[in-house]
This record gives C-alpha cells, sequence and structure tokens, in this order.
C-alpha cells in the first residue's frame, strides 16, 4: 500500500523516495507518528513492504502553482534523487516554475520543474503530472520521472578490450533510459564473454551459455545469471516479446555487474594478487 489510506488516515512512500526524517506536508516524520499511532493491520502491510508511513489529517497536498504564481508551494516540497551530475543522492530545490497561465492557456497535462542540486548546484529537471487546474490554482503530482538520470559507471581496469566498448554502451543506454537497446547490448556482451572464454564459435548465444557450463569456466549460479541475461536480451531485441522496463533492466544490470565481475574482474585480481606474492618472495 503506497499512497493514501483514508480508513487509517496513513500516507505510505517506499523509504527510498524520502528520507522518513524529514517533514512531509505538515506531518510528522513517521518512525515518531508511529510510535504514537495504534497499531492494526492496515499498518502493518506497508511496514511489511519496508515503506515510510506518515500519520496525516488529511490526503499529502499536491504541488500548487497558485494564479498569483507565487512559488512557495513548488521551493516547499524537496525532492531527493541520485543527482545526474555528481552522482550522490542528494535534495533538491525548485528554481524554475511553469507559470499558471501558461498551463492552464495550453491546457498541459505534463510539466517540467527545473531545480537545482543541493549538493552540487547544478540544474536536474524533473516532469511531474498535472493534477487538477481551476482559476485559483494548479495542482501538480508530487511524483516525477527524471528527466535525465545519474550516469552508470564501472571500473573498467580488469575488463578485456574487446568487450569493454560494448558494456560501455550498455551502461551508456541504461543511463538515458532506453531500456530494450541495453538489454540487447547486454547479450551482446555475454556473447563477446563467452567467445573470450572459449565457447565455440557460434551465433547461437545459448549453445554458447551451454559450453561455458560444460567446460567449466562457469558454475552453476553464473550458467544461470548469463541464461537470465540472455532472455532479457532477446526480449529487448525483438518487438513481438515483452519489453524491458525500467524494474527489469535495473535488475539485469545488477545482474550484468555481478556476472562481468565473477567472469572477469575476480580472476584478475586473484591473479594480480598471485604476481605481487611472487614479486615480495623474489625480492626476498
Ligand atoms: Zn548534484
Amino acid at each position: 500500500m503506497y499512497g493514501w489510506d483514508a480508513s487509517t488516515r496513513v500516507y505510505a512512500r517506499p523509504y527510498n523516495e524520502r528520507c522518513c526524517s524529514q517533514r512531509h506536508g505538515g506531518a510528522l516524520c513517521n518512525c515518531a507518528a508511529l510510535r504514537a499511532a495504534p497499531f492494526t493491520a492496515n499498518l502493518l502491510e506497508p511496514l511489511q513492504q519496508n515503506a515510510a508511513l506518515y500519520i496525516m489529517t488529511e490526503e499529502p497536498m499536491a504541488i500548487r502553482i497558485p494564479s498569483s504564481n507565487d512559488p512557495t508551494s513548488a521551493y516547499d516540497h524537496h525532492q531527493t534523487v541520485v543527482c545526474p551530475h555528481c552522482n550522490t543522492r542528494s535534495g533538491l530545490t525548485a528554481i524554475s516554475i511553469p507559470r499558471f497561465e501558461l498551463v492552464r492557456r495550453f491546457l498541459l497535462d505534463r510539466i517540467g520543474i527545473a531545480y537545482k542540486c543541493d549538493a552540487c548546484r547544478e540544474p536536474v529537471f524533473l516532469r511531474h503530472e498535472v493534477n487538477s487546474r481551476n482559476e485559483a490554482h494548479i495542482a501538480i503530482s508530487e511524483t516525477f520521472t527524471e528527466v535525465e538520470r545519474p550516469t552508470e559507471t564501472y571500473d573498467f581496469e580488469h575488463i578485456p578490450l574487446e568487450l569493454a566498448p560494448d558494456f560501455r554502451e550498455a551502461l551508456l543506454c541504461y543511463s538515458t533510459g532506453c531500456h530494450n537497446a541495453f538489454a540487447a547490448m547486454c547479450r551482446r556482451c555475454i556473447q563477446t564473454a563467452g567467445d573470450l572464454l572459449g565457447a565455440e564459435g557460434t551465433s547461437k548465444v545459448q549453445q554458447q551459455l551451454a559450453d561455458l557450463k560444460a567446460m567449466g569456466a562457469v558454475d552453476d549460479l553464473a550458467h544461470e545469471q548469463l541464461k537470465a541475461i540472455m532472455l532479457t536480451g532477446h526480449d529487448g531485441a525483438h518487438p513481438h516479446l515483452p519489453k524491458v522496463d525500467a524494474a527489469r533492466a535495473a535488475i539485469l544490470l545488477e545482474i550484468m555487474k555481478d556476472v562481468v565481475y565473477q567472469l572477469f574482474i575476480r580472476p584478475a585480481k586473484i591473479r594480480k594478487a598471485a604476481e605481487l606474492r611472487k614479486e615480495a618472495i623474489d625480492a626476498q
């Protein structure tokens, strides 16, 4: 249960959306509010979902742009994102808000607000839905879509030269929200990885993965991870298959980073450790 529950007067949202130490719409942060609230089954559900709870007297107010264009409401709603410029989780403060008369005149259903990152002061753009428009004010949803996303980074020191360009391109696709392209690039990466690890030269990724397992180049877990990447990549590359959405892409990213680490970085670090030990012994 994320959102407003009128029966318990509780507003729940995922923890990572906002620090629970912040005040929200006049309500207390919910560690304190929870201690005061009667514990009911309705409260248990969001707790199980690891949500932050807000005890409120009314449904949380949307961001409002009044007919006077007073920016106070937007200014008072601080958002938290991973900044696309400094890559840190940071608060955002609204600095450029659409004008009331223009949103009304063009009957906009979505608008953009420019914020400044509180850490690096660079501009960050968020897209919000317009909930309602009337003569007094425009109500804008607090929830948002990030227009720019942080660039995914990775330590490429031990990644083979044949694989690095494809993996960089995959991360770029993910960072720009091109999830189907990201999945397709991940599939291409594991095909290159298969070649590098000595799988039989074949256009069938599935056969390559079977070869790697038969050769003992990957263990059962890595093999399952590679299969998951292959299947998601297959979906990303073919229009008749299910699309790869943000949630699937986020999981794919974690699997991909993990498997690249297992296949290339960990063996390289073990080799390096052995080399350094040998050097130390020789120097004695
Ligand atoms: Zn920043």
